[in-house]
């Protein structure tokens, strides 16, 4: 075929409670990145761009990159760094092409868009209203009308722990060259239900979502529709289109595809209840973890979770870990670039007493900012960069900057100079930790850990740890969502007129 694609990727799960900024420059390392270079960093990794690179390859069609921009979660996306973004898509389309591949996320919200997705996708359209457009989603998308308006194909994760993020790519890259054959006339159907689902408890790998996602994956890989994706949600974003929703992308006609969805979603809605988080104090998690026999017994603290908008740098669980004398443990990373300034200039072996993390208020959490007094050794400077060789992003190199590990005595606590989600062992292997080795394992993260330290764990303790990501929903004041909302009403019923309004365009906060 002798075709032109254009390629990009613009991703990034807002949390709209998040005190972290979102500027151009938190997309990237050195900010977004474009053709070559852009290819040279995605290119074989299991990645979104990743996966619709291999497709184009295997093609063998012509592509452009214009624009490949991802953040780690953080707050609202700044106006200048999503017109800088969507603008060298838009544009690079304007100019002529025969179908557009895009790794988007699906629940990003800017400074003036609650739908960042839904508002692309509705300039491309204006621009290029018959080319076929294929996006790779998120688990974690708030579907929208305006997105499904504006898509030909779309996909989303079957897993989470994302390990599927180039798989995900793959086939919505494979529907599109399909549908550019002639073979298939891609036709979007979606629907959701009112239902926050909790992070915590809504992964594909276990009930409820497992059925769910399995009949979505049936469907697609027995060829009955052409794709089909089931979206938990982001809870952390109090806009109005917070729901629980499922897309098909059926093969002209959609009657299969409706029916499809009404199975799925009726049985989300029947066993909601499976997709609530129950809280528990810190210090019984704690506790617990500290009786356990044998290890590595893993801390998962996901109330300050990078990969959810955390500021990583809240200290809570490590403080607790110390008041109940946890001994034999590794920690971390802690977000603290002053920290690790401070331990670069202090030098490998030298003993430093600092105030580590708590550097950012949260005033939608009602947080303050609260360092905590260590005293340690220096044990290991490194540059913060290694190669992911576990399941998810394997490929991926991850840059956390300068970082140092500041050893207690009882704990080995890694400190970096940025924010990285500790879902692979090499965040404390590249420092010379162990973490295989170690009685306790304290690391901030709720569900993408257990890709790279779930097959080392004897045991795992989940921590509700303070921060911006936390589990409990009581502990954020929603005041956009639209209700009834599954849990805040309870005793809601699904009457016909109860069902989520379709949405129109992309709203403007
Ligand atoms: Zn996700």
């Amino acid at each position: 075929m002798s075709l032109k694609l254009v390629i990009a990727m613009m991703m990034h799960e807002t949390n709209t409670f998040s005190p972290l900024p979102t500027p151009i420059a938190s997309f990237g390392r050195l900010g977004a990145l474009a053709g070559p270079a852009a290819i040279a960093e995605a290119e074989g990794t299991n990645t979104p761009l990743g996966g619709f690179l291999d497709i184009v390859r295997e093609a063998g069609v012509e592509f452009i990159v214009p624009m490949a921009a991802s953040a780690h979660p953080s707050g609202l996306v700044t106006d200048a760094a999503y017109e800088e973004m969507t603008s060298a898509i838009v544009d690079a389309i304007a100019q002529g092409c025969d179908g557009v591949m895009l790794a988007l996320h699906g629940a990003m919200v800017t400074e003036t868009f609650d739908d960042g997705e839904g508002e692309l996708l509705r300039r491309l359209r204006a621009v290029a209203p018959e080319v076929p457009i294929a996006v790779a989603l998120d688990f974690h998308t708030q579907m929208t009308e305006a997105m499904a308006r504006g898509a030909d194909v779309i996909t989303g994760y079957r897993t989470y722990p994302h390990i599927d993020m180039a798989e995900t790519s793959r086939r919505a890259g494979r529907t599109l060259l399909r549908a550019l054959a002639g073979e298939v006339s891609p036709k979007i159907v979606w629907d959701s239900r009112p239902i926050m689902s909790s992070t915590l408890v809504h992964t594909p790998s276990r009930e409820p979502m497992k059925s769910l996602m399995a009949m979505a994956a049936a469907a697609e890989d027995s060829g009955a529709v052409l794709n089909a994706s089931v979206f938990g949600g982001f809870p952390q974003a109090d806009i109005p289109h917070l729901a629980l929703s499922a897309v098909v992308v059926c093969d002209g006609k959609t009657s299969d595809g409706e029916l499809l969805l009404a199975r799925i979603l009726d049985q989300a809605w029947e066993r909601r209840e499976g997709f609530l988080f129950h809280p528990e104090p810190l210090a019984d998690q704690v506790a617990r973890a500290r009786d356990l026999e044998g290890g590595p017994i893993i801390l998962a603290d996901h109330g300050d979770n990078t990969a959810s908008g955390g500021t990583q740098d809240v200290m809570s669980v490590v403080e607790e870990a110390m008041r109940q004398g946890l001994k034999d443990a590794c920690a971390g990373p802690i977000c603290d670039p002053e920290a690790v300034d401070a331990m670069i200039a202090a030098g490998v072996g030298a003993e430093i007493s600092l105030d580590l993390g708590g550097r950012i208020d949260m005033p939608a959490m009602g947080l303050a900012a609260r360092p905590l007094r260590v005293g340690g050794r220096v044990r290991r400077i490194t540059d913060g960069e290694f190669v992911v060789t576990g399941p998810m992003a394997t490929g991926a190199t991850i840059r956390m900057g300068r970082t140092a590990v500041l050893d207690t005595g009882d704990i080995e606590i890694v400190v970096s100079e940025r924010r990285s989600e500790p879902f692979d062992l090499g965040v404390f292997t590249h420092c010379g930790i162990d973490p295989a080795r170690k009685r306790y394992v304290i690391i901030k993260s709720r569900q993408h850990f257990r890709a790279g330290f779930e097959p080392v764990a004897r045991h795992i303790v989940m921590c509700d740890g303070d921060g911006c990501t936390a589990s409990d929903l009581a502990l954020f004041d929603y005041r956009n969502i639209r209700r009834p909302l599954y849990p805040f009403d309870p005793d809601m019923t699904l009457g016909r007129n109860e069902a989520p309004a379709p949405d129109g365009p992309a709203q403007e906060t």
